[in-house]
């Protein structure tokens, strides 16, 4: 048996950035970070981006932190290894390949893993997700090979892949649900200028179309729509969301319909059990409610917190403005605030023909979030300190 003072779970930023957390207070206790994947933790917000364009990318250039951080901070790391069962009440954890270890605190980082839409054919050979180095190796190789292309989905994923396979020189059609891409995020009128800047980059759009089903025996041969529409394509590239990876607390106060439940201080209803990033439904103190994030900022910050937490040594709160950002084309976008609702108002300052403008949304007096294209990070700073004072935090 193995006796750790801490074990983290899932080796991505977030669970990387615990261990950061726990170092920076705790110099000696011992820590364990166990990842399914094979790589040390790396910037899966690249994967999308260049890492897809780049003809023969470094994979070392991806890790964050360098893996030789690790060893400098004797922290023991174990990737390719999944975590296979979590006993909460005895305080272990078994791996894949049948040690365990007994843990004092934990933390769970197991991230979220691509949705599956309910349809038939998600399994197909050519019917692709996008989440890991892996994914996007094969879809670079199997993007290089394939005629027709098609990016399921109009979500930030689903913008950034189309966005890069098109600057690849790649027939490239997207078909979304909705009226407008990114309309999670976007007011109607910002909506339909990304949406007509993704036509005049010759993505094919098929808007309001509604996912039926991939067919196809083995491998993907069209894509059926709820219109009764049919796209012949060799490849799919399907980006409808992710989820939070709870199996391993499933059935237990750790799992909730929304993420893991979590304190301000990111701390789970089980003492000395923590989680973090994609997987934390988190209370947030700056914008208010109770949300779990898929962001990378978010993840970072929250593990730094968390790490310090359970040394027991700090006691944090989580309190920052929700902020994430997006490539696509020559357009760079920083979301700061609270994008989850419809604004009733927006100010827009620039202008979009420019593609340099910041929208600033109300509810109505209520500034709640602020929209920022092409700008430069000081603008994203004082737009976070401009919603902090705008809600009086
Ligand atoms: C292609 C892509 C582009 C993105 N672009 C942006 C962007 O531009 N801006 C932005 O803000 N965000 C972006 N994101 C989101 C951002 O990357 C995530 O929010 C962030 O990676 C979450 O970090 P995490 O550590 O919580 O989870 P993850 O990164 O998902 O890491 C969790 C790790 O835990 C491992 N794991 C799961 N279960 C187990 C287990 N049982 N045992 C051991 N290990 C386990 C997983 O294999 C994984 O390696 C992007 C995401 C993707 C996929």
């Amino acid at each position: 048996m193995i006796r750790r003072d801490y074990l983290i779970i899932g080796a991505g930023i977030a669970g990387a950035s615990a261990c950061e957390g726990i170092r920076k207070y705790d110099k000696r206790g011992s820590v364990t970070l166990v990842g399914a994947e094979v790589f040390p933790p790396y910037k899966r917000w690249i994967l999308s981006k260049t890492f897809l364009r780049e003809k023969d990318p470094n994979l070392k250039k991806l890790q964050e932190p360098d893996e030789r951080w690790f060893e400098t901070h004797k922290i023991e790391t174990r990737f390719a290894t999944a975590v296979t069962q979590f006993n909460i009440e005895r305080r272990l954890a078994v791996l894949a390949n049948g040690e365990t270890i007994e843990f004092n605190k934990a933390c769970l980082a197991m991230g979220s893993r691509p949705v599956r839409p309910p349809v038939a054919g998600v399994n197909l050979g050519n019917v692709i997700y996008l989440r890991t180095v892996r994914d996007a190796l094969a879809l670079k190789e199997m993007a290089s090979v394939e005629r027709g292309i098609m990016v399921v989905g109009g979500g930030l994923l689903a913008c950034e892949a189309a966005a890069s396979l098109r600057m690849m020189k790649l027939k490239i059609g997207l078909m979304h649900r909705d009226p407008y891409l990114l309309n999670r995020y976007l007011d109607p009128e910002t909506g339909a200028w990304l949406t007509d800047h993704f036509a005049k980059h010759s993505v094919v759009l098929s808007m309001g179309e509604s996912l039926n089903g991939f067919e196809g025996k083995t491998v993907l041969r069209n894509i059926q729509t709820k219109s009764g529409n049919r796209f012949p394509v060799g490849l799919a590239v399907v980006a409808c969301g992710a989820e939070p990876n709870l199996h391993l607390v499933r059935n237990t106060p750790l799992s909730g319909p929304h993420g893991s439940p979590v304190t301000e201080y990111l701390e789970t209803e089980e003492k000395g059990i923590y989680a973090v990033g994609d997987l934390a439904f988190y209370p947030d103190r700056i914008m208010g409610g109770v949300r779990r994030q898929t962001h990378w900022e978010n993840a970072r910050e929250q593990g730094l917190v968390a790490g310090a937490n359970m040394t027991g040594k700090k006691r944090i709160r989580y309190e920052q403005v929700p902020c994430f950002w997006t490539e696509m084309f020559d357009l760079r976008m920083d979301f700061v605030g609270d994008f989850s609702v419809l604004p009733t108002r927006v100010d827009l300052q620039g202008a979009y023909a420019k593609k340099k403008f910041i929208a600033r949304y109300y509810q109505g007096d209520k500034l709640r979030a602020i929209l920022l294209c092409q700008q430069a990070q000081r603008d994203v700073d004082s737009a976070k300190t401009q919603l902090r004072q705008a809600l009086g935090k």
